[in-house]
Protein backbone atom coordinates (compact mmCIF):
# COMPACT_ATOMS: atom_id res chain seq x y z
CA UNK A 1 0.00 0.00 0.00
CA UNK A 2 1.20 3.51 -1.05
CA UNK A 3 1.72 6.21 1.86
CA UNK A 4 -1.22 8.10 0.54
CA UNK A 5 -3.39 4.79 0.60
CA UNK A 6 -2.60 4.21 3.87
CA UNK A 7 -3.51 8.02 4.68
CA UNK A 8 -7.00 7.70 2.82
CA UNK A 9 -7.95 4.82 4.86
CA UNK A 10 -6.68 5.64 8.12
CA UNK A 11 -8.78 9.11 7.36
CA UNK A 12 -12.11 6.90 6.96
CA UNK A 13 -11.66 5.21 10.18
CA UNK A 14 -10.62 8.36 12.50
CA UNK A 15 -13.47 11.46 12.83
CA UNK A 16 -12.78 14.39 11.04
CA UNK A 17 -12.54 17.00 14.26
CA UNK A 18 -9.11 14.21 15.96
CA UNK A 19 -6.19 15.66 14.00
CA UNK A 20 -3.41 13.23 12.72
CA UNK A 21 -0.32 13.75 13.45
CA UNK A 22 1.78 11.72 11.08
CA UNK A 23 4.89 10.53 12.78
CA UNK A 24 7.81 10.54 10.01
CA UNK A 25 10.57 9.62 12.21
CA UNK A 26 13.49 7.30 10.14
CA UNK A 27 11.30 8.38 7.00
CA UNK A 28 12.52 10.34 4.09
CA UNK A 29 11.31 13.80 2.79
CA UNK A 30 10.27 11.94 -0.33
CA UNK A 31 7.88 9.69 2.24
CA UNK A 32 6.84 12.76 3.71
CA UNK A 33 6.23 14.72 0.74
CA UNK A 34 3.82 11.64 -0.36
CA UNK A 35 1.50 12.12 2.50
CA UNK A 36 2.26 16.18 2.17
CA UNK A 37 0.78 15.92 -1.25
CA UNK A 38 -2.22 13.80 0.19
CA UNK A 39 -3.45 17.29 1.86
CA UNK A 40 -1.45 15.94 5.53
CA UNK A 41 -0.03 19.00 7.01
CA UNK A 42 0.83 17.73 10.51
CA UNK A 43 4.11 16.05 11.36
CA UNK A 44 5.72 14.52 14.28
CA UNK A 45 9.02 13.80 14.74
CA UNK A 46 11.16 12.48 18.11
CA UNK A 47 14.44 13.27 17.28
CA UNK A 48 16.10 16.73 17.34
CA UNK A 49 18.51 15.92 14.76
CA UNK A 50 16.16 14.01 12.44
CA UNK A 51 13.81 17.27 12.72
CA UNK A 52 16.36 20.09 12.11
CA UNK A 53 17.72 18.30 9.29
CA UNK A 54 14.27 17.98 7.06
CA UNK A 55 12.80 20.86 8.18
CA UNK A 56 13.88 22.94 5.82
CA UNK A 57 14.11 20.89 3.02
CA UNK A 58 10.07 21.06 3.11
CA UNK A 59 7.37 22.86 2.69
CA UNK A 60 6.71 26.20 4.87
CA UNK A 61 3.11 25.23 5.99
CA UNK A 62 3.78 21.88 7.48
CA UNK A 63 2.77 21.98 11.28
CA UNK A 64 5.95 20.07 13.20
CA UNK A 65 5.26 18.54 16.32
CA UNK A 66 7.91 17.02 18.68
CA UNK A 67 6.76 14.48 19.72
CA UNK A 68 9.82 12.33 21.82
CA UNK A 69 12.05 13.29 24.90
CA UNK A 70 13.46 16.52 24.41
CA UNK A 71 16.86 17.31 25.95
CA UNK A 72 17.25 21.04 27.38
CA UNK A 73 20.23 21.96 25.58
CA UNK A 74 18.24 20.85 21.98
CA UNK A 75 15.10 23.34 22.64
CA UNK A 76 17.03 26.05 20.52
CA UNK A 77 17.01 24.02 17.82
CA UNK A 78 13.33 24.01 16.99
CA UNK A 79 12.01 26.36 19.16
CA UNK A 80 12.31 29.06 15.71
CA UNK A 81 9.74 27.14 14.15
CA UNK A 82 8.59 23.76 16.39
CA UNK A 83 4.03 23.95 16.30
CA UNK A 84 3.52 21.76 19.54
CA UNK A 85 5.51 19.55 21.87
CA UNK A 86 4.01 17.26 22.68
CA UNK A 87 6.99 16.25 25.94
CA UNK A 88 6.82 18.82 27.97
CA UNK A 89 7.67 16.48 31.59
CA UNK A 90 9.55 18.90 33.94
CA UNK A 91 10.18 22.25 35.41
CA UNK A 92 13.39 22.52 34.03
CA UNK A 93 12.43 21.63 30.58
CA UNK A 94 9.66 24.58 30.46
CA UNK A 95 12.04 26.83 31.69
CA UNK A 96 14.30 26.25 28.79
CA UNK A 97 11.31 26.33 26.36
CA UNK A 98 10.51 29.60 27.49
CA UNK A 99 13.98 30.99 27.30
CA UNK A 100 13.96 29.62 23.40
CA UNK A 101 10.20 30.67 22.83
CA UNK A 102 11.34 34.53 23.97
CA UNK A 103 14.58 34.40 22.13
CA UNK A 104 12.44 33.64 19.19
CA UNK A 105 9.87 35.82 19.79
CA UNK A 106 7.38 33.09 19.85
CA UNK A 107 4.60 31.68 22.00
CA UNK A 108 5.51 27.88 21.71
CA UNK A 109 2.60 25.28 22.74
CA UNK A 110 3.45 22.39 24.88
CA UNK A 111 1.53 19.35 26.37
CA UNK A 112 1.84 17.95 29.64
CA UNK A 113 3.30 14.87 29.30
CA UNK A 114 1.83 12.02 31.51
CA UNK A 115 3.42 8.58 32.66
CA UNK A 116 0.57 6.35 32.97
CA UNK A 117 1.70 3.43 31.16
CA UNK A 118 2.76 0.30 33.47
CA UNK A 119 6.63 0.67 31.74
CA UNK A 120 9.72 2.43 33.46
CA UNK A 121 11.17 3.63 30.20
CA UNK A 122 8.62 5.74 29.41
CA UNK A 123 8.74 9.59 30.39
CA UNK A 124 6.38 11.65 31.49
CA UNK A 125 5.22 13.06 34.59
CA UNK A 126 3.61 10.74 37.60
CA UNK A 127 -0.05 12.08 37.60
CA UNK A 128 0.49 13.22 41.21
CA UNK A 129 4.22 15.24 39.78
CA UNK A 130 2.20 16.61 37.61
CA UNK A 131 -0.47 18.10 39.80
CA UNK A 132 2.22 19.34 41.96
CA UNK A 133 4.09 20.97 38.67
CA UNK A 134 0.41 22.61 38.08
CA UNK A 135 -0.13 23.77 41.72
CA UNK A 136 3.27 24.85 42.67
CA UNK A 137 2.25 27.34 39.35
CA UNK A 138 5.63 28.92 37.96
CA UNK A 139 4.28 27.64 34.21
CA UNK A 140 1.75 30.90 35.04
CA UNK A 141 4.94 33.08 34.45
CA UNK A 142 6.26 31.44 31.63
CA UNK A 143 4.45 33.81 29.22
CA UNK A 144 6.02 32.35 25.93
CA UNK A 145 4.43 29.11 26.64
CA UNK A 146 0.97 27.97 26.17
CA UNK A 147 0.37 24.65 28.12
CA UNK A 148 -2.60 23.27 25.28
CA UNK A 149 -3.38 20.18 27.19
CA UNK A 150 -1.83 16.68 27.58
CA UNK A 151 -0.01 13.60 26.16
CA UNK A 152 0.21 10.11 27.27
CA UNK A 153 1.46 6.89 26.04
CA UNK A 154 -0.50 3.06 27.10
CA UNK A 155 1.37 0.21 27.47
CA UNK A 156 2.35 -2.05 24.79
CA UNK A 157 0.40 -4.89 25.65
CA UNK A 158 -2.33 -7.50 24.36
CA UNK A 159 -4.24 -6.23 27.22
CA UNK A 160 -6.81 -3.82 25.38
CA UNK A 161 -8.57 -3.09 28.73
CA UNK A 162 -5.74 -2.35 30.37
CA UNK A 163 -4.69 -0.25 27.51
CA UNK A 164 -8.19 1.38 27.85
CA UNK A 165 -8.14 2.26 31.38
CA UNK A 166 -4.69 3.70 30.55
CA UNK A 167 -6.42 6.27 27.82
CA UNK A 168 -9.61 7.01 30.25
CA UNK A 169 -7.50 8.03 33.35
CA UNK A 170 -5.38 10.66 30.31
CA UNK A 171 -8.60 11.64 29.79
CA UNK A 172 -9.37 11.88 33.71
CA UNK A 173 -6.43 13.99 34.42
CA UNK A 174 -7.01 16.43 31.69
CA UNK A 175 -10.73 17.04 32.80
CA UNK A 176 -9.48 17.41 36.62
CA UNK A 177 -6.71 20.22 35.14
CA UNK A 178 -9.55 22.29 33.16
CA UNK A 179 -11.64 22.67 35.53
CA UNK A 180 -8.84 23.38 38.11
CA UNK A 181 -6.53 25.62 36.29
CA UNK A 182 -8.04 26.27 32.67
CA UNK A 183 -11.20 26.53 32.57
CA UNK A 184 -10.79 30.09 31.33
CA UNK A 185 -8.09 29.03 28.94
CA UNK A 186 -10.03 27.86 25.36
CA UNK A 187 -6.57 27.02 24.02
CA UNK A 188 -6.16 23.89 26.76
CA UNK A 189 -8.40 21.71 24.84
CA UNK A 190 -6.21 18.87 23.04
CA UNK A 191 -5.52 15.13 24.25
CA UNK A 192 -2.77 13.37 22.32
CA UNK A 193 -2.92 9.47 22.78
CA UNK A 194 -3.08 6.66 20.61
CA UNK A 195 -0.41 5.84 18.05
CA UNK A 196 -0.54 2.93 15.60
CA UNK A 197 -1.45 -0.40 17.57
CA UNK A 198 -4.08 1.31 20.29
CA UNK A 199 -5.99 4.89 18.15
CA UNK A 200 -8.89 3.47 17.83
CA UNK A 201 -9.10 2.49 21.57
CA UNK A 202 -7.58 6.26 22.25
CA UNK A 203 -10.34 7.96 19.78
CA UNK A 204 -13.19 6.17 21.98
CA UNK A 205 -12.10 7.51 25.08
CA UNK A 206 -11.18 11.04 23.90
CA UNK A 207 -8.16 11.70 21.88
CA UNK A 208 -8.07 14.83 19.91
CA UNK A 209 -5.15 14.41 18.59
CA UNK A 210 -3.66 10.48 18.10
CA UNK A 211 -0.01 10.03 16.54
CA UNK A 212 0.55 7.39 13.68
CA UNK A 213 3.85 6.38 12.11
CA UNK A 214 3.86 2.67 11.38
CA UNK A 215 0.28 2.36 9.64
CA UNK A 216 0.94 5.48 7.25
CA UNK A 217 4.61 5.11 6.25
CA UNK A 218 5.49 0.98 7.13
CA UNK A 219 7.76 -0.12 9.50
CA UNK A 220 10.99 1.91 10.08
C1 LIG B 1 7.10 6.75 17.14
C2 LIG B 1 6.07 7.40 17.97
C3 LIG B 1 4.71 7.35 17.61
C4 LIG B 1 4.20 6.59 16.40
O1 LIG B 1 4.28 5.21 16.66
P1 LIG B 1 3.67 4.13 15.64
O2 LIG B 1 3.49 2.93 16.49
O3 LIG B 1 4.69 3.94 14.56
O4 LIG B 1 2.39 4.67 15.12
C5 LIG B 1 3.80 8.01 18.41
N1 LIG B 1 4.19 8.70 19.51
C6 LIG B 1 5.47 8.77 19.89
C7 LIG B 1 5.83 9.52 21.12
C8 LIG B 1 6.45 8.11 19.14
O5 LIG B 1 7.74 8.16 19.53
Amino acid sequence: MSVRANIDKLRETVPADVKIVAVSKFHSNDEILEAYNDGQRLFGESRVQELTVKQPMLPDDIEWHFVGSLQRNKVKFIAPFVHLIHSLDSERLMLEIEKQAVASNRKISCLLQLHVADEETKSGFLPDECRQFLAEGRWRSCTNIQIAGVMGMATYTDDLEQVRSEFRLIKSLFDEFKSQYFSNDDNFKEISMGMSGDYPIAVEEGATIIRVGTLIFGER
